[in-house]
């Protein structure tokens, strides 16, 4: 396994590989890897020759005030486990090696970019717009694999994607969930012990929804008063950044669930922030 931290030989070695005849697929990350980002890659290896994974925190997706300082690393451990699943090459690179002093040119989806997480996190997705397009940019791969855990970015890139014509394959993957239902995630190593017990109460929450959702219950503001009241019994601590009832593709507002619905939350237990969603088909 490579691992290569500038973008010059990254470009060359995914040359090389393509012009031997092999495709590539690529699954960005931010490290910290766990179980679910395995999934992306074991999935990624069976769709390509060779498999490129990124571990890079883009400060460019963190506001102000955020956690980027605060996010896990540990790129030894990461190295580890991408060398354990089969991953070809891994590229880490610096932020200094990722942006010129004079970067100028951003990727925006307004349009999907502005609610959701794009309403509590101004310019988040335009950071990761940014980033996915300079590392397709960088591998040209025929397929970059992502997790349907961030539902929203998973959209944004798909539009992107087709509407610059990239000419990537987009891959979503299942949630890749804990025994207890939680979402796995980079983050919840900051979650303390007490937060830890009480989180899968929002998978819970997303069940309870589907539950009443199935049962005929097709109401986005009832469903969602099902979820807000879980919450506030089983997870009083935690504060709900956002429950909403989108339409799958467009995440525009659903009020009725005639046709299927994303049910897309996000909540802050302490000073962590967790999404997780859940694909209503009534
Ligand atoms: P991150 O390192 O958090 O930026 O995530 C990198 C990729 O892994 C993204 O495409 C995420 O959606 C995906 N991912 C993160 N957590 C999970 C999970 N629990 N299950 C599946 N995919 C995930």
């Amino acid at each position: 396994m490579d691992l290569l931290v500038d973008p010059a030989p990254l470009r060359q070695q995914c040359q090389k590989w393509r012009s031997q005849g092999l495709g590539i697929a690529l699954v960005p990350t931010m490290g910290f890897l766990h179980a679910g980002h395995l999934s992306l890659f074991d999935h990624a290896r069976t769709l390509a020759g060779r498999l490129v994974v990124s571990i890079f925190v883009n400060p460019a997706q963190f506001g102000p005030g955020e956690d980027l300082d605060r996010y896990p690393r540990d790129l030894p451990r990461d190295l580890e486990l991408c060398r354990a699943h089969g991953v070809d090459l891994v590229f880490a690179p610096e932020p200094g090696a990722m942006y010129h002093p004079d970067h100028a040119a951003w990727i925006d989806v307004p349009e999907l970019g502005a609610g959701l997480c794009g309403a509590s996190r101004p310019g988040h997705f335009r950071g990761v717009c940014t980033v996915v397009a300079k590392l397709f940019g960088l591998v040209r791969p025929h397929v970059a694999v992502f997790g349907e855990k961030d539902w929203q970015q998973l959209a944004i890139l798909r539009r992107m994607t087709r509407d610059l014509e990239l000419g990537v394959t987009i891959v979503g993957r299942p949630i890749f969930r804990e025994p207890d239902g939680l979402a796995l995630s980079s983050r919840n190593v900051n979650l303390t012990p007490e937060e830890r017990a009480g989180a899968p109460a929002i998978r819970q929450g997303l069940l309870l929804v589907q539950k009443a959702a199935r049962a005929g219950q097709l109401d986005a503001a009832a469903l969602g008063l099902i979820f807000r009241r879980h919450l506030a019994e089983k997870l009083p601590a935690a504060r709900l950044d956002y429950a909403e009832f989108v339409h799958p593709e467009a995440l525009t507002p659903a009020a009725r669930l005639e046709a299927p619905a994303l049910l897309a939350v996000a909540v802050f237990l302490g000073r962590v922030r967790l999404i997780d969603n859940i694909l209503l088909e009534v």
